[in-house]
C-alpha cells in the first residue's frame, strides 16, 4: 500500500476477497432471459450446455458476496492486480480545472485491458468441471487475447471466432492470440454450419460480432467436452470485473477521497459495470451520492437511441433473448476504431440502471473521442484504447464545466486499456484522415415481450 503523487497503489493482499453481485441490491430483479424456442424464461438447465456450470449459477445468484476462488486469486496476483489508481495532476493543470480527476488503470497487464479479470475466472472453472476446449468470438480481439492467454494459464485449447473485418485489418492481436496457443479463425469461417452458409450467400461478409457469437455458441454445442465463453454483457461477467471497483473504492479511501462524478465506456457494459457496481450499491442504499456517467460511441448508440426490449445476443439468434437496450441483432457494425463498442447490445443490467435513470449516457464522434485521447497522452503519457478515449472526452467536458461554475468535483474514471495496438487508428487521426459514422439506420428488435405473448 501507498502512494506518490502520482499513484495510489494496493497490496496484493488488498485485492478483493469476493466479487460483488448488484442483483442482490437493485430494486427489483432484473428481467429473466427468455428461451429463443419458446420466449418464456429460459431454465438454466438448458445453459449447461453452453456455459460452465458455475458460470450459469453465478448468473443467476442473487448472493451479495461470490468468494473468490484461490486459484483465481493466485492468477489475479499474477497478472498483476491490484492495479494503480492515478491522479492525472498533468491533465488537470493543462484543463486549469479545480475539478481533482482519478483514473483506475486497467492496462498494465500482458493483454492490455480490463477482460482478463473475467477471462482467468472463466477459464478456471471450466478448468475445474474438466473441459478442454473453450470458444469464444472477438471484435477487435481485446476479448479473443484475454482468453487466450487465460486459457494457456490453465492449460486449455481456445478457439476463436474473429470478425472477418478485423481478422484482415488488424493482425496484431490475432497473432498475440496465436502465439498464446490459440486457433484464430476469420468469421464468418468455413467452421460452422451458420458460418458457411453466410459465406456461400455473400464471400466478401466482413462480419460482425453478432454473427461471430453464433459461430461460437454452435461449435461448443456440437463440440465434446467445449463450452463457450463470454467476454461482456452477462451478468456473471460485470460481476467478475467488480474487482476493479472495489479497489477502487480502498484507494479512494487511502487519499480520504469520495467521488462526485464515476465515468466510463460501454461496448457490452463490462469494464463500466466492474468499476462502477460497488458504488451503485452503495447509491442505491442511500449511502453515496454520486453520478455514474456510461460513455457510448455515436455510430453505435445502443442507450442513446436503443431501444429497451428483448432481444437476441446474436445474429444467427441461438443465444437466449436479453431485455437490453438494442439498435437489433441484425445491426451492421460500422467499421469504427474502438472495436469494443461495437456491439448491438448492452449488459441487462447496465441498461436496466441507464432505463431507471440510475445512470446518464452520452455518445461522442470518434473524432471526438480521439481529439480527447490526445491530449489525454500528451499530459498522462498513456497512449489510451479508443474505447477509452470516448470516457476521455466526458471528463474533459467536465473538468471544463468545473471550471465555469468553480466546482471542485472528484471526477474517476475507469481506463480500461491501452491502444498500442490501434496506433493505426491514431495515425489516421493525426493525419487528419479519421472518419465518423453516424448510425441513421436501425434494424431495430422484432421481438418485443409484450408482443411475443
Ligand atoms: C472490450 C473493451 C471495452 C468494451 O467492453 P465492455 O464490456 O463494455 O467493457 C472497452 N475498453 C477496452 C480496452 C476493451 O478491450
Amino acid at each position: 500500500m501507498g502512494s506518490n503523487d502520482r499513484a495510489i497503489f494496493l497490496d496484493q493482499d488488498d485485492i478483493p476477497r469476493n466479487w460483488y453481485n448488484i442483483q442482490a441490491d437493485l430494486p427489483e430483479p432484473i428481467p429473466p432471459p427468455l428461451d429463443p424456442g419458446t420466449l418464456q424464461p429460459i431454465n438454466p438447465e438448458k445453459l449447461l450446455r453452453v456455459f460452465a456450470k458455475e458460470l450459469v449459477l453465478q448468473e443467476v445468484s442473487q448472493e451479495r458476496y461470490v468468494k473468490i476462488p484461490d486459484e483465481v486469486y493466485d492468477a489475479y496476483k499474477w497478472l498483476p492486480r491490484p492495479t494503480p489508481l492515478y491522479r492525472a495532476r498533468k491533465l488537470e493543470e493543462y484543463l486549469k480545472t479545480p475539478a481533482r480527476i482519478y483514473y483506475k488503470w486497467e492496462g498494465v497487464n500482458p493483454a492490455g485491458s480490463h477482460k482478463p479479470n473475467t477471462a482467468f475466472a472463466q477459464a478456471y472453472y471450466n478448468a475445474k468441471q474438466g473441459i478442454e476446449n473453450l470458444t469464444t468470438e472477438t471484435g477487435a480481439g481485446q476479448w479473443g487475447s484475454a482468453l487466450s492467454m487465460a486459457a494457456a494459464y490453465f492449460g486449455l485449447h481456445a478457439r476463436v471466432y474473429m470478425v472477418s473485418a478485423s481478422y484482415n485489418q488488424k493482425p496484431g492481436r490475432r497473432v498475440m492470440m496465436e502465439t498464446w496457443g490459440a486457433k484464430c479463425f476469420s468469421s464468418p469461417s468455413d467452421q460452422t454450419s451458420y458460418g458457411k452458409k453466410l459465406q456461400e450467400e455473400d464471400p466478401n461478409n466482413p462480419g460482425s460480432l453478432g454473427i461471430a457469437i453464433s459461430e461460437a455458441v454452435e461449435d461448443a454445442v456440437t463440440h465434446d467436452n467445449t463450452r463457450y465463453t463470454l467476454g461482456s454483457v452477462l451478468n456473471h461477467v460485470l460481476m467478475h470485473q467488480t474487482v476493479i471497483g472495489q479497489e477502487v473504492e480502498k484507494q479512494l479511501d487511502i487519499v480520504d477521497k469520495k467521488p462526485d462524478v464515476l465515468v466510463g465506456n460501454i461496448g457490452g457494459g463490462s469494464n463500466f459495470g466492474g468499476f462502477c457496481l460497488p458504488f451503485m450499491g452503495k447509491k442505491l442504499k442511500g449511502k453515496l451520492d454520486a453520478r455514474f456517467v456510461a460513455c457510448e460511441s455515436a455510430a453505435v448508440p445502443h442507450t442513446t437511441k436503443g431501444k429497451y426490449t428483448y432481444d437476441y445476443g446474436d445474429t444467427g439468434h441461438l443465444t437466449p433473448l436479453l431485455k437490453m437496450l438494442t439498435l437489433g441483432s441484425e445491426f451492421r457494425n460500422p467499421p469504427i476504431h474502438a472495436g469494443g463498442l461495437r456491439y448491438h447490445g448492452m449488459a441487462p443490467i447496465i441498461s436496466y440502471l441507464i432505463q431507471k435513470g440510475y445512470m446518464e449516457s452520452y455518445a461522442y464522434s470518434q473524432t471526438a473521442a480521439f481529439d480527447a485521447a490526445t491530449i489525454f497522452a500528451r499530459t498522462e503519457g498513456i497512449i489510451p484504447a479508443p474505447e477509452s478515449a470516448h470516457e476521455i472526452r466526458y471528463v474533459i467536458d467536465e473538468a471544463f464545466r468545473c471550471k465555469r461554475d468553480n466546482k471542485s468535483e472528484v471526477i474517476v474514471f475507469n481506463n480500461s486499456g491501452h491502444g498500442l495496438l490501434d496506433l493505426s487508428a491514431y495515425e489516421l487521426y493525426n493525419s487528419g484522415k479519421l472518419e465518423d459514422f453516424e448510425a441513421t439506420e436501425f434494424n431495430y428488435p422484432t421481438i418485443v415481450r409484450e408482443e411475443a405473448r
